[in-house]
Protein backbone atom coordinates (compact mmCIF):
# COMPACT_ATOMS: atom_id res chain seq x y z
CA UNK A 1 0.00 0.00 0.00
CA UNK A 2 1.05 3.49 -0.66
CA UNK A 3 0.89 6.11 2.01
CA UNK A 4 1.84 10.31 2.18
CA UNK A 5 2.59 11.57 5.19
CA UNK A 6 3.12 15.24 5.94
CA UNK A 7 5.90 16.53 8.09
CA UNK A 8 6.96 20.05 9.50
CA UNK A 9 8.72 21.17 12.04
CA UNK A 10 9.12 24.83 13.89
CA UNK A 11 11.22 24.60 16.70
CA UNK A 12 14.78 23.93 17.52
CA UNK A 13 17.02 23.38 14.11
CA UNK A 14 14.04 22.27 11.82
CA UNK A 15 15.77 21.14 8.90
CA UNK A 16 17.62 18.55 11.20
CA UNK A 17 14.34 17.43 13.06
CA UNK A 18 12.89 16.69 9.28
CA UNK A 19 15.74 14.90 8.29
CA UNK A 20 16.14 12.85 11.49
CA UNK A 21 12.38 12.08 11.17
CA UNK A 22 12.77 10.91 7.63
CA UNK A 23 15.73 8.62 8.37
CA UNK A 24 13.93 6.74 11.65
CA UNK A 25 10.81 6.34 9.06
CA UNK A 26 13.32 5.35 6.77
CA UNK A 27 14.96 2.60 9.31
CA UNK A 28 11.72 1.14 10.11
CA UNK A 29 11.51 -2.05 8.15
CA UNK A 30 8.23 -2.09 7.63
CA UNK A 31 8.44 1.15 5.56
CA UNK A 32 10.25 2.11 2.14
CA UNK A 33 10.29 5.81 1.49
CA UNK A 34 9.51 6.16 -2.41
CA UNK A 35 9.65 9.86 -2.53
CA UNK A 36 10.34 13.12 -0.53
CA UNK A 37 8.99 16.43 -1.40
CA UNK A 38 10.99 19.90 -1.45
CA UNK A 39 10.80 20.90 2.12
CA UNK A 40 9.00 24.07 2.09
CA UNK A 41 9.00 27.47 4.84
CA UNK A 42 4.82 28.30 5.06
CA UNK A 43 3.42 30.92 7.59
CA UNK A 44 1.86 28.91 10.45
CA UNK A 45 -1.73 28.21 10.57
CA UNK A 46 -3.91 28.71 13.63
CA UNK A 47 -2.94 28.71 16.96
CA UNK A 48 -0.66 31.22 18.77
CA UNK A 49 1.71 33.29 17.78
CA UNK A 50 5.00 31.09 16.77
CA UNK A 51 7.79 30.93 14.03
CA UNK A 52 7.20 29.80 10.19
CA UNK A 53 7.58 26.24 9.44
CA UNK A 54 9.21 24.05 7.53
CA UNK A 55 6.97 21.53 5.50
CA UNK A 56 7.23 18.24 3.43
CA UNK A 57 5.52 15.12 1.98
CA UNK A 58 6.65 11.97 1.66
CA UNK A 59 5.12 9.26 0.00
CA UNK A 60 5.75 5.36 1.54
CA UNK A 61 5.29 1.62 0.26
CA UNK A 62 3.71 -0.19 3.86
CA UNK A 63 1.97 -3.33 4.15
CA UNK A 64 1.38 -1.76 8.12
CA UNK A 65 -1.99 -1.07 9.11
CA UNK A 66 -2.91 2.50 9.07
CA UNK A 67 -3.22 2.22 12.98
CA UNK A 68 0.46 0.67 13.38
CA UNK A 69 1.68 3.30 10.97
CA UNK A 70 0.41 5.91 13.68
CA UNK A 71 2.33 4.25 16.80
CA UNK A 72 4.99 4.56 14.64
CA UNK A 73 5.05 8.00 13.47
CA UNK A 74 3.70 9.32 17.69
CA UNK A 75 7.01 7.12 18.53
CA UNK A 76 9.42 9.27 16.59
CA UNK A 77 7.61 12.60 17.55
CA UNK A 78 8.66 11.40 20.86
CA UNK A 79 11.68 10.55 20.12
CA UNK A 80 12.45 13.78 18.81
CA UNK A 81 11.17 15.87 21.60
CA UNK A 82 7.93 16.39 21.11
CA UNK A 83 5.85 17.73 23.72
CA UNK A 84 2.44 18.15 23.54
CA UNK A 85 1.86 21.46 25.34
CA UNK A 86 -0.67 24.00 23.44
CA UNK A 87 -3.12 23.25 20.88
CA UNK A 88 -1.55 23.83 17.45
CA UNK A 89 1.54 25.15 19.24
CA UNK A 90 5.10 25.03 18.27
CA UNK A 91 6.40 21.70 17.89
CA UNK A 92 9.90 20.27 16.94
CA UNK A 93 8.17 17.37 14.42
CA UNK A 94 4.65 16.70 13.33
CA UNK A 95 4.06 13.50 11.42
CA UNK A 96 0.70 12.94 9.74
CA UNK A 97 -0.65 10.42 7.69
CA UNK A 98 -2.55 12.58 5.15
CA UNK A 99 -3.80 9.49 2.51
CA UNK A 100 -3.60 5.57 2.87
CA UNK A 101 -4.24 3.90 -0.41
CA UNK A 102 -7.75 4.69 -0.83
CA UNK A 103 -8.88 3.86 2.72
CA UNK A 104 -11.40 6.15 4.43
CA UNK A 105 -11.18 5.64 8.17
CA UNK A 106 -13.34 8.02 10.44
CA UNK A 107 -12.11 6.24 14.32
CA UNK A 108 -11.69 8.93 17.19
CA UNK A 109 -7.99 9.08 17.00
CA UNK A 110 -7.03 8.87 13.56
CA UNK A 111 -8.86 10.33 10.15
CA UNK A 112 -7.71 9.77 7.02
CA UNK A 113 -8.02 11.48 4.20
CA UNK A 114 -6.60 14.29 7.14
CA UNK A 115 -9.28 16.12 7.72
CA UNK A 116 -8.37 19.60 5.91
CA UNK A 117 -5.44 18.53 3.72
CA UNK A 118 -7.01 20.12 0.96
CA UNK A 119 -7.35 23.72 2.11
CA UNK A 120 -3.73 23.18 3.67
CA UNK A 121 -1.31 25.01 1.36
CA UNK A 122 1.36 23.91 3.54
CA UNK A 123 -0.15 20.58 2.22
CA UNK A 124 -1.16 20.42 -0.82
CA UNK A 125 2.14 22.02 -2.64
CA UNK A 126 4.56 19.35 -1.45
CA UNK A 127 1.87 16.61 -2.47
CA UNK A 128 1.16 17.71 -5.76
CA UNK A 129 4.67 18.27 -6.08
CA UNK A 130 5.61 14.80 -5.86
CA UNK A 131 2.28 13.04 -7.13
CA UNK A 132 0.59 15.87 -9.78
CA UNK A 133 -2.46 13.49 -10.25
CA UNK A 134 -3.36 12.92 -6.82
CA UNK A 135 -6.45 14.74 -6.36
CA UNK A 136 -8.22 12.31 -9.13
CA UNK A 137 -7.16 9.80 -6.85
CA UNK A 138 -8.80 10.98 -4.25
P1 LIG B 1 -1.46 16.94 16.24
O1 LIG B 1 -1.23 17.34 17.64
O2 LIG B 1 -1.98 18.03 15.35
O3 LIG B 1 -0.31 16.19 15.60
O4 LIG B 1 -2.64 15.89 16.28
C1 LIG B 1 -2.36 14.64 16.79
C2 LIG B 1 -3.65 13.90 17.04
O5 LIG B 1 -4.39 13.79 15.84
C3 LIG B 1 -3.37 12.50 17.55
O6 LIG B 1 -4.01 12.36 18.77
C4 LIG B 1 -3.96 11.58 16.50
O7 LIG B 1 -4.62 10.51 17.09
C5 LIG B 1 -4.93 12.47 15.75
N1 LIG B 1 -5.08 12.14 14.34
C6 LIG B 1 -6.26 11.98 13.70
N2 LIG B 1 -6.09 11.69 12.41
C7 LIG B 1 -4.74 11.67 12.18
C8 LIG B 1 -3.95 11.41 11.03
N3 LIG B 1 -4.48 11.13 9.82
N4 LIG B 1 -2.59 11.48 11.17
C9 LIG B 1 -2.04 11.78 12.37
N5 LIG B 1 -2.75 12.03 13.50
C10 LIG B 1 -4.10 11.97 13.42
Amino acid sequence: MYAYIGIGSNLGNRLENINKAIELLRKNHGIKIKKVSSIIETKPVGGPTQENFLNGVIKIKTDLEPMSLLLILQNIEKKLGRVRMIKNGPRSIDLDILLYDNQKINAPGLKIPHPRMLEREFVMKPLLEIESDILSKI
